[in-house]
Parts: structure tokens; C-alpha cells; sequence
């Protein structure tokens, strides 16, 4: 089987980047199709009903570092989403008897209770992660220079694209310059511990450092990934993080509009079995079905390790690229379970069931940067951690779209379990044990918990890998570690979305800036081929 329509440009995979790609690049005049394997596109942000008339977003479940350029581009509010802010940013239950909160107006007030100098030294953190935030906000939406294996013609290019970034550094003082540095080679706990005495607070904050990472907070390079969750902003807010109402699905359907509107094709449960190739050139694919596809260029939204594992047999790659990628390291210590509840939790620190400012928070069940170090280690060792640590989130207190009246649906976002059991363990044989222990863990705050869940949805990373091709779960598409971002992600040479075969793109979260719901793979690989494009360097097949 094969189509003969001239299509431009093929899009494996309608996760949001794949979708925010086919946009902008219909936006031109180009003919794009998109082929999503699952029955609905959106990828790891999407809402379903996991529990009859309880509906949640299933993987992702907050928003703020999708980019504002994206939402006006695609002028998504126009289809249909709405980003509503929480009435809290976090509440840590600590013990039966404390808590902390952090909030606009509150933080210090709360963090007081615990160190004085801790509460006094709020303002001049949240302004240098700022400052340094803000660099990041300048280049996420630019193509990382890419390392070129050519003499200086090629090189130079490359070479003024990284002077006019290195000229954006300029705008650091040297103090600010040195914590840059901490922030990208750091860990997110030695990071913290140079500013803040107290436990609580820096496990609110260190929590950003473990999430999707499969490592200790006090693992070097975790400050990073700390960063990585500071650079968003909610309706302009700067790292606010909010709800999107009807739940992620609703950001990505609204990208799926705006890329239909734009004459993009979508076809779901159309899983690609192939890349095709011919004397070298990447000319189209073959789906599951046997339908032969071709297109000027195809683009993979897929994590760069499945595509070139899995989709292109290594005989085209260059032997170095191909052993390289398989070392591409993945793997995120999450386990993801969305809860169905009559009420809403009682906590023995904050008691009440009626719905308060904290039921609408990042539920934070971790109280010290320690716990969270000794979470991993439980992992390393036995698969999964003894005491867990989880953020639940109850969208349903800022959203009645999502549960029946009265009642409620709870994500829990659990760290750490191995992305891959110790003794050949499979998750399949622990996933019930592992999802008891979680609820145990927000019973132990909260004890009406456990009798109020109506129905319960599992994802263990490995799940997570055959739900949405995450491999080993890894929630970014692989770790956020020096050696795998920006010019490096997924390799050096090929930072800038162009893989090593003519005519074959990546646009999803295994390039820069990495993962989260940004969009802003999708945008830079769409501008990096309406250039080729342009330059002639796409012919018809
Ligand atoms: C549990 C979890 C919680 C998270 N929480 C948050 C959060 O709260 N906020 C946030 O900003 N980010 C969060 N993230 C990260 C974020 O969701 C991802 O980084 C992002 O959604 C990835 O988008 P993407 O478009 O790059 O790739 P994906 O969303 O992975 O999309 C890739 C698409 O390719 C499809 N595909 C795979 N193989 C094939 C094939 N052979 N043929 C055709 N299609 C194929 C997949 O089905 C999928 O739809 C979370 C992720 C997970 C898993």
C-alpha cells in the first residue's frame, strides 16, 4: 500500500510539541500530517476518564512553563484554553501538627515558623533564580549552536550563533554569573543548604530538583533540574504554575484546533513501524498497517532513543551516532496514579474536609531535602522507596469539569521507584503493591484518604512506557543532565533538530529545551525547517 499525494512534511507522533511543529509549519503553506499511534493526540498531556465520570489529566497534570510566544501564535485561548491559577502554590503537611505554605504573601509569614533568618532570606532567592530564570526565558526559544564536524565554513555560523548567545550572558553581573554556574553543576540540596537553615522550606523547593530525575537531590546537576521549573510563568505570573481548565487534554486540543485550522492533517491510531530510507535520504514511513507514507521531510516527536532504536534499522546511522544513542540515558523514578474521591483529604495537620486554600495547593508529602536523599536510596536498592515522596494535586477544587458534583479526582505524582525493578523484577508483578503503599503514605497525613478513593489508575514507568513511548518512564524524553542539554541534547552535532539523515527532524522533548509542556521544541525544529525549506534543501521525492 502507499499514498501518492505530494505531502510536504510527516510528523510521527501528536504530543503537544508534535502538534505545536505541525502548526507553525502549516502556518507557511507546507502540507503537514501528523500521526499519532494512540487514539487521541496530546501525548503525555491529555485528559481521560480513568474512573466512570471521573475525569483527570492522566500524566501531566500542571502547567506554567508552556510558552507564552506559543499560546499567542496559536492563539490558543481562542481554542478554548484557559490556564486558572491556584489559590496556594504548595502546602507541605510536615508532622500530625505542622505545615507549611507557600503562597504570594505567605511564604515568608509561614517559613518564619520554622528559621527566622530563613523567612529573611526569601526575597533575594526567589530575585537571583529569577535573574538567572530569566536567562533561560531568552533561550528557550532559540536553536542551540550546533558543534559541526566541518572546517571553519561550516563552523562560523555556529560559532556567531553562540557569540550572540555567550552576549546575552553579559547581562550577568559576576555574582550572578557564579550562581549560574552553581545552578547548572550544583546539586539542588548543597544549592539550598548555602542559602536556607531550615528543612522545610528547602524541601519545598528541592522538590523541583527530584521531580522526573531518578537521583538523590543531593545528586550533582539536580540544581538544574530544579532551575528547569522556575523558567514558566501562568498568565504572565513568573513561575506560577496553574490548572488548565478541562485538564492538559484541553492545551493540547486547542493545539490540535489551531493546527487543523491551518489545514494540518491528524490521524490517530496511525503508530509508524518505520522510517523510511532510500540511498540515504529520509524520503517517508511505513505505518503499523503497511501503508507506505512519503513527504518531502518527516519529523519524529518521538524520544530520540525510541526513534533510532526502534523506528530505523542502525545499518543507515553512523556507527558513533547509533552507539551513542543507545546509551541516551532515560528513566524517571515516577510512578503516576490518578485517584477518583467521595472528599476531599482531612489532614491531621491542617484538619478540615471543606474545601480550603490548601486543597487547592501542590501537595508536597516529602518534609526535608534528607527524606527525599533516603527515597532514593530505597529505590537504588529495593525498586521502590519505603516512605515515598509525593505531590498530589486535587484539580478538581479549581475545576468542576473534572469529578461529579461534590466529589473530586486527586493526581499523585510518586518519586522514587526504579525505572526498572532490581532481579529482573517486573513492575507488572508490583504495580497494586507499590500504588498501596503510595495511598498509605498520603493516609498517614491524611486518615480519611484511603476510604474516600472511589477508584484508582496505575502507571508505572513502565506503563508509562507503553502508554506513551516514555522510555523507562522518563518524563522529559531523557535526563536533564549537563551532558544531555542544549547543544548536547540529544548529541553533539545535532542540537539544532536535524538528525544525521537528510530530510529526518526531531521536535519533541529530546531536544532543546527538554521536556515539560513548553512547546518550544516543537517551534524551534518548525523554524529550523521552514530554513531548509527556504534554502531549497527539501526537494520532492
Ligand atoms: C507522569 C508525568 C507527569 C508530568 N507532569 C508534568 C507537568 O505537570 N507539567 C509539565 O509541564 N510537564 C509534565 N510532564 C512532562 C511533559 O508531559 C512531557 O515532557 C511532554 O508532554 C512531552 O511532550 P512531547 O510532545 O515532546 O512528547 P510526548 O508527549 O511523549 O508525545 C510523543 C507522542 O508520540 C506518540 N508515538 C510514540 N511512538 C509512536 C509511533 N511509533 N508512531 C506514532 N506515534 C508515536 C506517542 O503516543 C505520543 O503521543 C510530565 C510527564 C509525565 C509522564
Amino acid at each position: 500500500m502507499s499514498d501518492s499525494s505530494t505531502r510536504d512534511v510527516l510528523i510521527i507522533g501528536g504530543g503537544h510539541n508534535g502538534l505545536v511543529c505541525a502548526a507553525y509549519l502549516a502556518a507557511t503553506g507546507l502540507k503537514v500530517t501528523v500521526l499519532e499511534r494512540r487514539g487521541v493526540v496530546g501525548g503525555a498531556a491529555v485528559t481521560e476518564e480513568f474512573h466512570p465520570g471521573f475525569r483527570n489529566s492522566v500524566a501531566a497534570y500542571t502547567v506554567s512553563l508552556l510558552n507564552p510566544k506559543v499560546i499567542r501564535d496559536l492563539e490558543l485561548p481562542r481554542h478554548g484554553l484557559r490556564v486558572v491559577e491556584r489559590q496556594l502554590a504548595n502546602f507541605l503537611p510536615l508532622n500530625d501538627a505542622s505545615y507549611l505554605k507557600i503562597g504570594a504573601g505567605k511564604t515568608a509569614e509561614e517559613v518564619a515558623k520554622y528559621s527566622q533568618r530563613d523567612a529573611q532570606r526569601l526575597g533575594a532567592y526567589a530575585e537571583r533564580l529569577d535573574v538567572i530564570a530569566d536567562v533561560l526565558r531568552d533561550l528557550v526559544l532559540e536553536t542551540p549552536p550546533n558543534v559541526t564536524a566541518g572546517g571553519w565554513i561550516d563552523a562560523l555560523p555556529e560559532l556567531l550563533r553562540g557569540a550572540r548567545l555567550g552576549k546575552r550572558l553579559t547581562k550577568l553581573d559576576l555574582p550572578m554569573r557564579r550562581e549560574l554556574l552553581g545552578l547548572f553543576v550544583k546539586s539542588a540540596g548543597d544549592y539550598l543548604d548555602g542559602w536556607f537553615e531550615s528543612a522545610p522550606i528547602k524541601a519545598a523547593y528541592g522538590f523541583d530538583g527530584i521531580v522526573g530525575n531518578y537521583a538523590s537531590p543531593y545528586a550533582a546537576g539536580s540544581a538544574y533540574v530544579l532551575l528547569h521549573h522556575v523558567f514558566g510563568e501562568v498568565n504572565g505570573k513568573k513561575g506560577v504554575w496553574g490548572h488548565a481548565v478541562g485538564g492538559m487534554g484541553a492545551i493540547t486540543q486547542a493545539m490540535a484546533r489551531a493546527a487543523a485550522e491551518r489545514g494540518v492533517e491528524i490521524r490517530t491510531a496511525a503508530p509508524v513501524r518505520e522510517v523510511l530510507i532510500e540511498a540515504g535520504r529520509t524520503v517517508g514511513v511505513v505505518t503499523e498497517k503497511g501503508e507506505a507514507l512519503r513527504a518531502r521531510c518527516v519529523v519524529s516527536n518521538l524520544n530520540p532513543k525510541l526513534l533510532y532504536g526502534s523506528l530505523i534499522d542502525s545499518s543507515h546511522l553512523p556507527e558513533d551516532f547509533a552507539q551513542r544513542i543507545q546509551q541516551w540515558r532515560c528513566g524517571s523514578g515516577t510512578f503516576r496514579m490518578n485517584v477518583a474521591l467521595s472528599e476531599l483529604p482531612d489532614f491531621k495537620s491542617l484538619p478540615g474536609k471543606m474545601l480550603a486554600e490548601h486543597h487547592t495547593a501542590g501537595i508536597i508529602m516529602a518534609p526535608s531535602l534528607a527524606y527525599m536523599d533516603q527515597a532514593y536510596l530505597d529505590a537504588k536498592s529495593g525498586g521502590w522507596s519505603k516512605q515515598p515522596i509525593i505531590e498530589m494535586l486535587i484539580p478538581s477544587t479549581l475545576d468542576d469539569s473534572l469529578a461529579p458534583s461534590g466529589q473530586h479526582v486527586a493526581s499523585l505524582f510518586c518519586q522514587h521507584v526504579a525505572p526498572v525493578l532490581p532481579n529482573n523484577a517486573s513492575w507488572d508483578a508490583h504495580r497494586e503493591q507499590v500504588a498501596d503503599l503510595m495511598i498509605d503514605l498520603v493516609n498517614s497525613h491524611a486518615p480519611n484518604f484511603k476510604a474516600s478513593v472511589l477508584g484508582r489508575q496505575i502507571m508505572s514507568p513502565l506503563d508509562l512506557e507503553r502508554t506513551f513511548g516514555l522510555i523507562g518512564g522518563d518524563i522529559f524524553h531523557g535526563a536533564l543532565s549537563l551532558d544531555q542539554l542544549f547543544s548536547a541534547r540529544p548529541m553533539l552535532g545535532h542540537g539544532d533538530y536535524r538528525g544525521p539523515l537528510p530530510g529526518l527532524y526531531m521536535c519533541g522533548s529530546g531536544t532543546h529545551p527538554g521536556g515539560g509542556v513548553t512547546g518550544a521544541p516543537g517551534h524551534n525544529a518548525a523554524r529550523e525547517i521552514i530554513a531548509d525549506f527556504k534554502r531549497g534543501r527539501l526537494k520532492q521525492t
